[in-house]
């Protein structure tokens, strides 16, 4: 039984209560190691250690800086097997997915940031008698609140930018998928990055995350998780005036044209709706087909689908393992029940797997499709964050763009059409942070990442992020 431990100035420690909580492994439900229930007063001793280590953080140049960056990049690339088979045991992802998305993903993150840092810009605004010279200070020590589908994924696209703006972190990762920040962090003990810049302290977010967003000390909080939990978060940091970025929910939608290419539209589809098992919030679990392919693409989706390799998470060839728990898939079976009972057909899916009795306790479920929902019906609008897609036709880009924007929510979409023309036209028509043609979950580093609504506040990504873990002060210095 391993016993992961907070981060806290440099040291492996436990909760000062000694309370742990089980971590378990989705695909056996095995209980395979423990983590430390932290409360108030861990989350107080991590943000003390992290404000003591900040002035020098700070001072470091920008070039330093970023040379931590890529030594910590290099580090992790050189155990990516190791935080790939972490990530897919502690999650229930497809090994193949963790190393290829989130390894990859992960060593990227400190890498990118690393680099745009030392491109960014100072900007100088000149007046007849005067010059404004906008600088960047760091806020101090900043709060970072992950969730489980992407767990070093996100939380290194919080701690790079973060650290390359001069503040120190203190962070608190999902307490279902904890290991790879654990991981992370004998990583950074590794490489002697120095005490109390990075603090990672673990366990329920209601006593230890709830903790870290209500702390004074803190400065800016970026939180991604649910809208629900986003707001309880928005409710605590508002009336301290903490910087505030919140990556929240998403009912994405795909469309599909009747001009699209069908064997791209089917896999894409295929992909954004069940990639990590349909918990990531960009998934596209609304699919709009156009009324005259709506057969064809309808039956091409279903035996794409059903041709998926579902099973054990280690395997190489997996594509589809298992949900990150059985609580969430207690919930992602509601709404099959309540799928039925508004009236859907499930054309594939809808029940457990028959896999080897190694898994018989793992949280599996088959990537299920529901067709003949009413477009605002519960299963149709709600988040479900699991690998069930909703199936609809319409007959022209008007009734389309009304159907996707039906929704509390504004995250991402994809449209796929021949006609670049119209599908950037539709795209720009889709109220929502982002929107793909003819791809999905195509990341470049640099552009905004966010979503409006109730998907979040603010835009993270690129410049928008080290801006984000900034503080803009102008300097206006009168001429001689
Ligand atoms: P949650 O909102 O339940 O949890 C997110 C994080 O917040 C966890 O670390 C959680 O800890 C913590 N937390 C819970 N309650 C509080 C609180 N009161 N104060 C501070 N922190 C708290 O989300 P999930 O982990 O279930 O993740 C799934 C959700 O995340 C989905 O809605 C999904 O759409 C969204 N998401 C959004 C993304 C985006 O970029 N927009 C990307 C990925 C996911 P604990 O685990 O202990 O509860």
């Amino acid at each position: 039984m391993e016993e992961i431990l907070n981060f806290i100035g440099g040291k492996f420690i436990p909760s000062s209560s000694g309370q742990r909580i089980d971590n378990l492994t989705p695909a056996t439900g095995e209980v395979y190691s423990r983590i430390p229930r932290s409360e108030a007063v861990d989350v107080a001793m991590a943000v003390a250690a992290a404000e003591s280590a900040q002035p020098a953080w700070a001072a470091l140049s920008r070039v330093a800086r970023s040379a931590w960056l890529e030594r910590i990049a290099e580090s992790l690339e050189s155990r990516i097997e190791e935080i790939a088979m972490a990530e897919s045991r502690d999650t229930g992802k497809p090994v193949s997915l963790a190393l290829d998305v989130d390894g990859a993903r992960s060593v990227n993150n400190f890498r990118f940031f690393g680099k745009i840092l030392l491109e960014r810009q100072q900007e100088t605004y000149q007046m007849s008698n005067a010059t404004n010279h906008v600088i960047d200070k760091p806020i101090g020590v900043v709060g970072l609140i992950t969730p489980w589908n992407l767990p070093l994924y996100l939380l290194s696209w919080k701690i790079a930018p973060a650290l390359a703006m001069g503040n120190t972190v203190v962070a608190k990762p999902s307490e279902l998928t904890p290991m790879t920040a654990y991981l992370l962090c004998k990583i950074l003990a590794d490489v002697g990055l120095p005490a109390g810049v990075v603090n990672i302290v673990h366990g329920y977010g209601t006593e230890c995350g709830a903790a870290l967003v209500a702390h004074p000390k803190v400065g800016a909080i970026s939180f991604t998780g649910g809208t629900d939990t986003g707001r309880a978060v928005a409710a605590s940091a508002a009336p301290m005036f903490k910087k505030l970025s919140l990556e929240l929910g998403g009912k994405n939608a795909t469309i599909i044209l009747e001009d699209a290419d069908l064997d791209q539209a089917v896999a894409g589809a295929a992909r954004a709706a069940f990639m990590n098992q349909g918990q990531v919030c960009l998934c596209g679990s609304r699919i709009f087909i156009a009324d005259s392919i709506r057969q064809e693409f309808t039956q091409r989706f279903v035996e794409h689908v059903e041709n998926m390799v579902v099973g054990d998470p280690s395997l190489e060839d997996t594509e589809f393992g298992s949900l990150v728990s059985h609580e969430h898939r207690d919930k992602v079976e509601s709404y099959i029940e309540l799928a039925k009972q508004e009236g859907g057909t499930i054309l594939t899916g809808g029940a457990h797997p028959k896999l080897d009795s190694r898994l018989d306790s793992g949280s599996f479920l088959l990537p299920t499709i529901i067709d003949e929902l009413a477009v605002d019906s519960r299963c149709s609008s709600e988040e479900i964050f699991g690998p069930v897609v909703t199936l609809h036709g319409f007959s022209s880009d008007d009734e389309v763009i009304g159907f996707a924007n039906n929704t509390e929510y504004g995250l991402a979409g994809s449209v796929w059409t021949t006609d670049l023309g119209r599908g950037r036209a539709m795209a720009e028509a889709i109220e929502s942070g982002m929107v793909w043609v003819n791809c999905w979950l195509h990341r470049d580093l640099r552009v905004p990442f966010g979503g409006t609504k109730n998907s979040g506040v603010g835009r993270e990504g690129g410049q928008r992020s080290l801006a984000f873990y900034s503080e803009a002060m102008n300097i206006c210095i009168l001429d001689d």
